[in-house]
């Protein structure tokens, strides 16, 4: 199959070169600014209230610019970052454990397999620090040592720890952080806060990117809203698998409407699948349930030695157990990076020594950490996720080990982003989990929170400045462009509520799941990602003849809503598909079954695969613009865990 071509490379015109230290610091400085004055004239529509866009709307407006935001749900603080339970990284070294910004950059840019930018790595580490002193001064309650400095925890790919947390709930207490610092700024009457308003299009005029088309959720009322700039901070992807630790709600919409206006997309087939899930539990189940990556610092992974053995985990003696992740990676134990942990569950369970319903599940024991630590102390550590597995499961933690098994969990694929993170569209900067990312082929545990308010609060603020100081942009409310976009949308509403079919959006987008998990999912294959996109065509042709949405458009209605999603969900799971197909390499979370080492680790063809891969659309076959990545620091290496 044809199914792309290749086009001219593309290079990051904004970053900074000369000492790596420094790059962030000259960046700044050869910014050009607004003057405070100046700043009242502009306006920046920002497109999601979470880590990201929460910190950026607050921040932006703390600095006198005008800024709207948008939401799909009914309060800036029910974003899905509110649910992030373990922790935010920073290198802070407090436990003297020989951590630093150095060794922050080096592992992020090891664990992410060597497909992220070394610029844009070393800024986050280097930012990372400021983040935890504007959060505390904030008032986020993170945890305390007895004498009062903040606690850490360590987190996978990393021996030091450098994870700061309030229990189980950090992203929560961030997400009230940073939505307090949005309200007062709503109160000052600088933030115009739209809930229950969805983005449906990106207004692009003159080859800037100059507002957005929303639907109002409630009413049903389609407006355009103009800007000086757009910022899109509406998270990631990863349900296009249906099953995923993400909030039902995170979707594709945003990211894909400004890809089809001329936004590259990046990566796309890098997505994170996570190892420490409620494993599933039936056909019916519509979500999946994290269990924090955090307790793997106390719980200890395991399977019995024998296939197919039937004993409950208390009648198992030791040595008829294998902990297979301090057996084979010695030195990061059950602290290995999440893309290796979940494909060791994967390969224990294909042997036939999976546990639970279907044999699909591993052990997460603490037995041992409760004798050393007491049930109290495990307690105040992991109170609510022992609390949130017990109810879930019927199953005490306390007792019997958990059961978990690998899921969708993050996607490190998003909009491409220059070192400003702009976008290829000049005024639309893409932020958080919905650009590609610092993360390479595989997220750290713990760092999506750390960038997400490395953006928001000190990255985006300080870059679009340089933007902005060409505006005020003149007025487009009576250009085409914009009149185009609205009639756009209002057509396509029309199309998903006239084909009166015969099956549900969900079940649609539960066989796309399928199709994606089965064939993109943990390993892929040239055999199988080229019959999953047939199939994803396939299903995509069905579901504009067969797709049933009741109801009208001039109400609440969330069929309607769906449909929306789930059709760009399937235009995405192709670009996905072919990125997994072109890319015939292993690289941290995308593994070609093709291309592993003779022990079965991943294996990188750095020669060939050396760059970010930044899709345009075409409405036919793609175009693939390579972004050559060169390291300069962190030399490229086989990652060991050993
Ligand atoms: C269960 C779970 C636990 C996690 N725990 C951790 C952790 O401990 N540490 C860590 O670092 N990371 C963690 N992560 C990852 C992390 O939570 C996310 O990557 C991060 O919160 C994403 O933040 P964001 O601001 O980019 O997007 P989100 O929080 O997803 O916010 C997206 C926003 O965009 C809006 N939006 C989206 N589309 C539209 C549209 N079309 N129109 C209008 N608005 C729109 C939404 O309404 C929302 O306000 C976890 C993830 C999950 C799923």
């Amino acid at each position: 199959m044809d199914l792309f071509t290749t086009g001219d490379p593309i290079r990051d015109a904004a970053a900074p070169d000369g000492p790596i230290e420094t790059r962030w610091e000259r960046r700044r400085f050869g910014a050009r600014l607004v003057n405070p004055a100046n700043r009242r004239k502009l306006t920046v529509i920002v497109v999601g209230t979470g880590l990201a866009g929460g910190s950026a709307a607050a921040t932006l407006a703390e600095a006198g610019y005008r800024v709207r935001s948008y939401c799909y749900q009914d309060s800036p603080r029910r974003a899905h970052s509110i649910a992030a339970q373990g922790g935010i990284n920073a290198a802070k070294d407090y436990r003297n454990d020989g951590d630093s910004i150095y060794r922050l950059f080096y592992d992020t840019v090891k664990g992410g397999d060597f497909r992220a930018r070394e610029s844009n790595v070393y800024r986050l580490a280097q930012l990372s620090v400021n983040i935890i002193d504007q959060c505390v001064a904030q008032g986020v309650p993170f945890a305390r040592e007895y004498g009062g400095l903040l606690d850490n925890r360590s987190f996978g790919g990393a021996q030091v720890s450098r994870t700061f947390y309030a229990r189980g709930q950090t992203g929560q207490q961030l997400l009230l952080g940073a939505y307090q610092a949005m309200e007062r700024q709503i109160a000052a009457g600088n933030i115009e806060m739209n809930a229950r308003h969805e983005m449906l299009e990106l207004i692009v005029v003159d080859g800037r990117s100059r507002g957005i088309v929303v639907r109002d959720l409630v009413t049903g009322e389609v407006s355009t809203e103009l800007a000086d700039a757009v910022v899109l901070a509406s998270g990631g992807y990863g349900n296009v698998f249906f099953l995923s630790t993400n909030a039902k709600g995170c979707n594709v919409t945003a990211t894909w409407r400004a890809h089809r206006k001329g936004a590259l997309f990046a990566n796309p087939c890098f997505t994170q699948i996570h190892p420490t899930c409620i494993p599933e539990s039936g056909t019916h189940q519509s979500k999946l349930t994290l269990m924090s990556e955090s307790l793997r610092n106390d719980g200890r992974v395991w399977v019995p030695v024998r296939a197919s053995d039937s004993r409950q985990p208390a009648e198992i003696p030791e040595d008829e157990r294998d902990y297979y992740l301090e057996r084979m990676y010695p030195s990061f134990g059950n602290l290995v990076p999440r893309d290796i942990a979940s494909r060791a569950a994967k390969n224990v369970c294909d042997e036939g020594r999976g546990v639970g319903p279907g044999g699909r599940g591993v052990y997460l024991d603490f037995a041992d950490a409760l004798q050393r630590l007491g049930r109290a102390a495990a307690e105040e550590k992991y109170g609510n996720l022992f609390e949130m597995y017990q109810r879930i499961t019927g199953e005490d933690p306390y007792v019997v080990p958990m059961r978990i098994y690998p899921a969708v969990h993050y996607t490190m694929g998003g909009l491409w982003v220059d070192y400003d993170l702009q976008s290829t569209i000049p005024g639309l900067f893409v932020i958080g989990e919905a650009n590609f990312s610092d993360h390479g082929a595989n997220r750290l545990g713990a760092s999506a929170l750390m960038q997400g308010l490395a953006d928001g609060y000190f990255v985006l603020p300080n870059t679009i400045n340089n933007y902005l100081a060409a505006g005020p942009f003149p007025d487009v409310s009576d250009r085409a462009e914009v009149t185009r976009a609205r009639r756009a949308v209002v057509d396509r509403l029309d199309a998903l509520l006239s084909v009166g079919g015969d099956r549900t959006v969900d079940s649609f987008h539960r066989e796309l799941g399928h199709v994606m998990w089965e064939y993109c999912g943990m390993e892929r294959t040239e055999e199988g990602l080229t019959k999953a996109i047939g199939l994803i065509r396939g299903l995509r042709d069905e579901f504009w003849q067969r797709v049933k949405v009741p109801g009208t458009g001039e109400q609440l209605n969330q069929n309607l809503e769906k449909a929306g999603r789930v059709a760009d969900f399937f235009e995405l799971a192709e670009l996905i598909c072919v990125d997994a197909l072109h890319r015939r390499e292993s690289a941290g979370g995308h593994f070609r079954a093709e291309s592993r080492t003779p022990d079965g680790e991943a294996l990188r063809h750095d020669d060939e695969f050396g760059y970010v891969a930044a899709w345009e659309f075409t409405g036919g076959r793609p175009v693939l613009h390579k972004e050559p990545l060169t390291f300069e620091y962190v030399h490229p290496s086989t990652r060991s865990y050993k």
